[in-house]
């Protein structure tokens, strides 16, 4: 019997043995394709010697030195690294170990900036319904996905929740793609509005959104009026990039595609490639100088932040991301999915929408493409894509209240970026089987 406490109490999982390339294996010998890279994390893919090669190293000579005492190379070296590659005037790094440690740390980062300034009344942070920021207290109360918040909403800090950007859903018929984007990034400016903008700390967004709406681009120019917004006011702009940066979209940072500077952005999954648990919050000269010649000190901290076998993994990753090629291929491979998929489902009537940037895809699932009507939630249609998946040796990432949190299904696809071509035909067929059974 099991002492394990894990995610659902009634779920039977077969045992990890192994893990190649883009498959990994349970101790039956079944083989499973890894289509989501878990949660957006495996880009590239398993067994990578040169990531294992540098953890060795690192481990050999220093596994770990708390950062009150040391910095380390690795730190060094993988936040010189990022910072070289971040948009605009974002220049300082703080590592942390994961996706809800490094939002909890830009959201208290974000107040203490205006801590420091004197501007102690900005308690509010503005964010978007059907969004996803972690699991920790803070980033569960910035982020909109209703059924996560739900048990836990007395917990809350107050936050307040505009529409996502989400065109699919929300342009109407009478308004082209650039007035629909104006339209919803407006309505951060009347909520600004509303609260003060004396009181407001910043806006919280994932540029392409992840498992909680299933790859979600913004339209063009709606992260621009986001930002005119974010200076006219002197609110901060933090961007959530922990499912879809780090090359997932085809450029490392997400945001680069929409010709923004944000002030704070946050990094994981694909930053340690799955090797080691490491996330990270980036920010701007500013912010780190207003800090720096304040109190001198974020008054935050973890015990493994910074870990140094953590970073090496990291430096690795993203010198293998950066050095050859593996972001351009993610944008590359991405098309090639992208047209997959229409191909393969294109005309299925139950998909409505095919959407995604480089291999950062998602399909969305519903009862009626004519009128996009969504399934019954009672049949849980995400849940039986799933299983139907696994079974048919695919592992993808389907999601169930996609359009509000409770109504609506899709399937998110993340696969490691050494995917090839044959490996795009055996996940559309493979999620075909899928869609078949479950459906
Ligand atoms: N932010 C986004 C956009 C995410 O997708 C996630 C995880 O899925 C998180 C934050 C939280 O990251 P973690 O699960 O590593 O704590």
């Amino acid at each position: 019997m099991s002492h394990v406490f894990p995610r659902h109490t009634k779920a039977a999982l077969p045992t990890v043995s192994g893990g190649t390339g883009v498959y990994l294996y349970d101790t039956d010998g079944k083989e499973y394709f890894d289509g989501s890279g878990g949660a957006a994390v495996s880009c590239l893919g398993h067994g990578d010697p040169d990531i294992t090669a540098a953890i060795t190293r690192q481990i050999e000579s220093a596994a770990y030195a708390h950062t009150s005492f040391l910095t380390s190379q690795p730190a060094e070296m993988l936040a010189e690294k990022l910072a070289a590659h971040a948009p605009g005037k974002i220049d300082r790094v703080y590592f942390v170990s994961g996706g809800s440690e490094a939002v909890e740390a830009a959201l208290k980062l974000a107040r203490q900036y205006y801590w420091e300034k004197g501007e102690t009344g900005r308690k509010q942070f503005i964010a978007r319904r059907q969004s996803y920021h972690g699991n920790t207290l803070a980033a569960l109360a910035t982020g909109g996905n209703e059924w996560r918040r739900a048990p836990f909403a007395p917990l809350m800090i107050e936050t307040s929740h505009i529409a996502p950007c989400y065109e699919y859903r929300g342009r109407r018929d009478d308004e082209s793609a650039i007035e629909y984007g104006l339209r919803v990034a407006n309505e951060l400016e009347a909520e600004i509005l509303r609260l003060g903008p004396e009181n407001v700390i910043g806006f919280v967004a994932e540029p392409v959104v992840g498992a909680t709406a299933g790859a979600v681009p913004p339209v063009e120019g709606y992260f621009k009026r986001v930002r005119q917004i974010c200076d006219q006011y002197g609110i901060l702009l933090i961007l959530d990039e922990v499912m879809c940066g780090m090359g997932r979209t085809g450029t490392l940072f997400a945001c680069e595609q929409e010709g923004i500077e944000p002030d704070i952005i946050t990094i994981a999954k694909g930053l340690g490639a799955g090797y080691q648990p490491i996330g990270a919050m980036l920010c701007s000269a500013e912010i780190y100088d207003t800090i720096a010649g304040g109190s001198g000190f974020f008054q935050h901290g973890h015990t493994y932040i910074g870990h140094p076998t953590a970073c090496a993994a990291g430096l690795a990753v993203v010198e293998k991301l950066t050095g050859s090629g593996l972001v351009a291929r993610s944008a590359r491979m991405g098309e090639r999915l992208q047209d997959a998929l229409a191909d393969a489902f294109g005309q299925h009537p139950h998909v409505g929408d095919i959407r995604g940037r480089g291999l950062f895809r998602a399909l969305e699932i519903v009862e009626d493409r004519e009128t996009k009507a969504p399934f019954d939630p009672k049949r849980a249609i995400h849940s039986r894509i799933k299983k139907a998946a696994v079974e048919a040796g695919l592992f993808c990432y389907p999601m169930g209240g996609t359009i509000d949190g409770v109504n609506g299904d899709h399937v998110l696809l993340a696969p490691p970026f050494i995917i090839e071509d044959a490996h795009i035909d055996e996940i559309t067929s493979k999620l075909k089987t899928a869609l078949d059974r479950a459906l």
